[in-house]
């Protein structure tokens, strides 16, 4: 299990869209969401009890140690795998939460957002993605609201690729310049929210969204071929969420 969700975490840098002998799946018709589980044996957690992602709400008081931010390096390469667009970043970026370490290893972007709060939607969400050393996931989520532009935003997006490329970045894209001002967050239990749908995954979202003009949601949109991607919310069952 810890194996699995550590190559997807690999896999998720890979620049190929349909890597091996996945099935295709999409967030549409036969392959859509409804449908992941039964794509393949492989995405068979996508029908699990405990998926990403979800309506936050109904939040359980708790004492949330503040997340160690270490972000010092930044993006290598950006790419298009037709389901995402997503920066992959040098080595050594971190974050500690439950006093375990883990590197940060890609983020990517989804319109409109996955996660709902309040029953709210925002206009976009990222997603940092780290592993430990185990393998175990830990996702942090940022709500994008429309606004001022973005600036690491714009420096990724200046070198926007196409669907399959996969693209040097020539200017420092600090993963930092996606995080809000503000670190505190909701936390629970869930999965990555595309298939396989590995469970197991912290999810830490914040709470303050940042900002992106309407540009810069709707640059992304166009290079989705205007799909929007994100997976509908999942049912939380007895997960508690915390804030
Ligand atoms: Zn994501």
């Amino acid at each position: 299990m810890k194996r699995t969700a550590l190559a997807v975490a690999m896999s998720l840098l890979s620049s190929v869209a349909f890597a091996g002998d996945s099935p295709t799946w999409g967030y549409s018709g036969d392959t859509g969401p409804e449908n992941w589980a039964q794509l393949s044996p492989e995405y068979g957690a996508c029908a699990g009890s405990n998926q990403s992602p979800i309506n936050l709400t109904g939040f359980i008081d708790a004492e949330l140690e503040p997340i160690v931010f270490h972000y010092e390096n930044g993006g290598s390469e950006i790419l298009n795998n037709g389901h995402t667009v997503q920066v992959n970043v040098l080595p050594g970026d971190t974050i500690t939460v439950d006093d375990i370490e883990f590197e940060l290893k890609q983020f990517h972007f989804h319109v409109p957002s996955e996660n709902l709060i309040h029953g709210e939607s925002f206009p976009m969400e990222g997603h940092l993605v780290h592993a430990d050393e185990d393998g175990n996931l830990a996702v942090v989520a940022v709500m994008v609201t429309e606004g001022e532009a973005n600036d690491a935003l714009a420096a990724a997006w200046a070198q926007m690729p196409e669907k399959g490329e996969t693209v040097a970045l020539t200017s420092d894209i600090s993963p930092l310049g996606i995080l809000p001002s503000v670190r505190d967050y909701y936390r629970f239990n869930g999965s990555l929210t595309t298939p396989p749908c590995s469970e197991g995954v912290r999810w830490l979202v914040m709470k303050q969204p940042i900002t992106a003009s309407e540009e810069q949601i709707e640059q992304f949109l166009d290079v989705m071929d205007h799909h929007h991607n994100n997976r509908p919310v999942q049912e939380v069952n007895a997960r508690p969420v915390l804030e």
